[in-house]
């Protein structure tokens, strides 16, 4: 058992916190939304007023939060967390950022003699409540060793794949493919709904055919195909369109820093700004389909 804070609780870090509470471990937590806090306390976890306050007698402490300027505004801005962590405690941030940030977070960390790793995650919000996320870890072996017990109690696959930094290029790297497979997952399932066909039986065929993917069996992006899937609610509760368009700034930027090419990426990327455009930034990111199934 160890004494975990946890800063985030959002449509991720809610469930994570949530895991980790019933998996023992004391969990105190803090978000800027109160319903959020409020959300975890029923799940076992205490309530901190403040990110500072969460840190009270932490080992461990965790974050979950939208993107890189939460990140480094937390750790490092005006009251920054950093210089209130207990000396030992191992960091580990979840957040999808981009690289350079993690880096930049870890060497100040390190500056203070902490440890922290890069540990964004695969999996969903369903992955995230049946605490069966895939973690993406960069840092050094020791504290990707340290970190395993608490990251086993919200994931089942825990990839260490380079120093820090190399968790968020691995996830960047999975979520540029996931972009574009989602939007052309749309699309060839409008193509047979104009031609007639039915969505569902189309997405069965494809389930076990050669075009066989996530976006298919799990996160069918055509209303009603299946009952667990955003689509099926309105497009709500998934993983926000803004945070794929925010992954794929990312990619970018990261392909720009190595003169990568990645064109299906920057095609992508443009899509889910246009879905962005049309009013969709909130909805779960397979309403990008709603740019050509015609619905509004
Ligand atoms: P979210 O917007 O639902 O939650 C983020 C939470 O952080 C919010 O509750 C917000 O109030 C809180 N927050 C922001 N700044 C804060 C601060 N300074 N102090 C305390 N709380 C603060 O986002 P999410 O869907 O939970 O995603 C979180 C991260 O995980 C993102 O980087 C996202 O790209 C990544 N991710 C999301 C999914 C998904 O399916 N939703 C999947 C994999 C990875």
């Amino acid at each position: 058992m160890s004494h975990i804070a946890f800063i985030g609780l959002g449509n991720m870090g809610g469930p994570m916190a949530a895991n980790l509470a019933k998996a023992g471990h004391q969990v105190r937590v803090f978000d800027l939304v109160p319903a959020a806090v409020a959300h975890a306390v029923e799940a076992g976890a205490s309530a901190a007023k403040d990110a500072v306050d969460a840190l009270t007698a932490a080992e461990v402490v965790i974050t979950m939060l939208p993107a890189s300027r939460h990140v480094e505004g937390l750790f490092l801005g005006d009251n920054g967390i950093l210089s209130h962590i207990p000396a030992g405690a191992l960091v580990i941030d979840c957040s999808t950022i981009a690289p350079a940030t993690a880096r930049k977070v870890a060497d100040a960390a390190a500056a203070r003699g902490l440890s922290m790793i890069d540990a964004p995650v695969s999996g969903g919000t369903a992955g995230a409540a049946a605490g069966t996320l895939t973690f993406i870890v960069g840092g050094d072996d020791a504290s990707f060793e340290r970190a395993k017990p608490v990251l086993s109690a919200m994931g089942k696959n825990l990839f260490h794949v380079g120093a820090s930094g190399a968790g968020q290029v691995a996830k960047l790297c999975n979520n540029m493919a996931l972009g574009a497979i989602m939007a052309v997952t749309g699309e060839a399932i409008a193509l047979g709904v104009a031609h007639g066909l039915d969505p569902k039986v189309l997405s069965q065929m494809m389930a076990v055919s050669t075009s066989r993917s996530w976006a298919t069996e799990v996160c069918n992006p055509w209303p009603g195909v299946l009952e667990n899937a955003p689509a099926s609610r309105g497009y709500s509760g998934g993983f926000g369109n803004d945070l794929m368009l925010k992954d794929l700034g990312l990619a970018a930027e990261a392909a720009m820093s190595v003169g990568a090419s990645i064109p299906l990426g920057e095609l992508a990327r443009n899509l889910y700004a246009m879905n962005s455009q049309a009013g969709n930034g909130k909805l779960d990111f397979s309403s990008v389909v709603k740019l050509v199934s015609g619905e509004k």
